[in-house]
């Protein structure tokens, strides 16, 4: 069957069938291996992208495709119905990487099902109806979680499922202002992904996670894309020393394979009981076996602490060309640039690095497997370096 070809759209085959919502680079892989990508006519890759923050071991890695084929040849499916040993052990393991007192999960399939989910339990909890988010913030494209999205997400549907206050991000005042009695929970990226790795820093999630105790409202970490190691620590909740009452965590969780979960205190889940939460496919056990895989190789290897070096040697030394600014935390990157990212972006791309836009048009978003080394990141400067600039833009390196 043909279909109609897409207007201005140089990238995608004529007659997909795609629909063609996605904004694509012209790169297809067909092949992955560690930090490295390959086209069908052997073209090498660096992945700076990571599938968008999943790939955080890297691609093909050895732990993660013997979970897999596994788990596949033993039992590839069972629902939430029956009770899996594989289930129970993932629930326990991802509870000792997260902070001290997230004892309770629930599995899903995505950041936006887990932030869903996640609100329900804010709304339930307390009883209130109203939820607070950030100018800036993403958590996804389902009704609950695109109503606290910042910017035409929170307009895809006609109307929010509950109330909801956008208030401007890093004003510690304008929170406290937003905190009524009326309002169930604060939800917040602790590094702002979509918006290009903008991160609200110690002292405000200090302020958010004491003003929302004092108000009573709960304080729900989206840590779809800071989680998983990508700040060098297992979340983000760790590095600044803030526990939130409620944890989402998606993307990487699984290295590759589609699984989410909602992480919540003893408290807040008082009374959780059947039929309250559900999901066909979460926690299936192939996703289990994967997140077990994934935080072994976290846990058991020096991936945080290498995560940490070379994200500080990669701010250290990527302020040249058209980058004048560093931001983000770990390897959730943003790179300012003098001149429009997306020009950086296909620069890049036609010297063999693949990386990311951001809400920003002119922040760079980098979200690289946490195995990225030093000599990677001298590529990426090198390419930077080569790009002509304006003569009015040139930084001196
Ligand atoms: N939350 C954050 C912080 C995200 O970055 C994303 C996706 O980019 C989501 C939620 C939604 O995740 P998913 O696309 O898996 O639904």
């Amino acid at each position: 069957m043909m279909h109609t070809v897409i207007a201005n759209r140089t990238d995608m085959p004529a007659d997909t069938a795609l629909l063609p919502v996605y904004d694509q680079l012209p790169l297809t892989p067909v092949r992955g291996q560690g930090v490295w990508l390959w086209d069908a006519d052997g073209r090498r890759v660096l992945d700076l992208w990571g599938g968008h923050a999943v790939a955080v071991l890297g691609h093909a890695h050895p732990l993660l495709l013997a979970a897999l084929s596994n788990q596949a040849s033993t039992l590839m499916f069972q629902s939430n119905a029956l009770p899996l040993p594989i289930r129970d052990e993932a629930a326990t393991r991802l509870v000792a990487f997260a902070p001290d007192g997230l004892d309770r999960v629930f599995f899903v399939n995505s950041g936006a099902e887990a932030n869903e989910n996640a609100l329900l339990l804010a709304l339930r909890a307390t009883g209130r109806g109203r939820v607070v988010a950030l100018e800036g913030a993403f958590h996804g494209r389902s009704a609950a979680a695109a109503a606290v999205s910042w910017g035409k997400h929170r307009q895809a549907f006609p109307q929010a499922p509950f109330g909801v206050t956008f208030v401007p991000r890093g004003d510690a005042a304008a929170l406290e202002a937003a905190l009524d009695g009326d309002v169930a929970a604060l939800i917040v990226e602790p590094v702002q992904g979509v918006a290009g790795a903008f991160e609200l820093g110690r002292d405000y999630l200090l302020a958010a996670r004491e003003l929302t105790r004092r108000t009573g409202a709960l304080l729900v970490f989206d840590e779809v894309q800071s989680g998983m190691g990508r700040t060098g620590h297992p979340f983000a909740a760790q590095l600044y020393g803030v526990t939130p009452d409620l944890l989402t965590v998606a993307k990487g969780i699984a290295g590759g394979f589609p699984a989410g979960a909602v992480l919540a205190t003893e408290e807040v889940t008082a009374g959780v009981g059947v039929g309250v939460l559900g999901s066909t496919f979460g926690g299936g056990p192939l996703a289990c076996a994967m997140i077990i895989a994934t935080l072994e190789a976290i846990v058991h290897g020096d991936l945080l602490e290498r995560v940490r070096e070379v994200s500080s040697y990669l701010r250290s030394v990527c302020r040249v060309g058209p980058v004048i600014d560093v931001q983000g935390e770990g390897l959730l990157v943003g790179l300012r640039t003098s001149v429009p990212a997306k020009e950086v972006v296909a620069f890049l791309l036609g010297r063999g690095i693949l990386a990311g836009g951001s809400a920003d048009p002119h922040v760079v978003r980098l979200l690289p497997p946490l195995v990225l080394r030093r000599e990677h990141v001298d590529l990426l400067v090198d390419a930077l370096r080569q790009m002509p600039l304006p003569q009015t833009l040139l930084v001196e390196p």
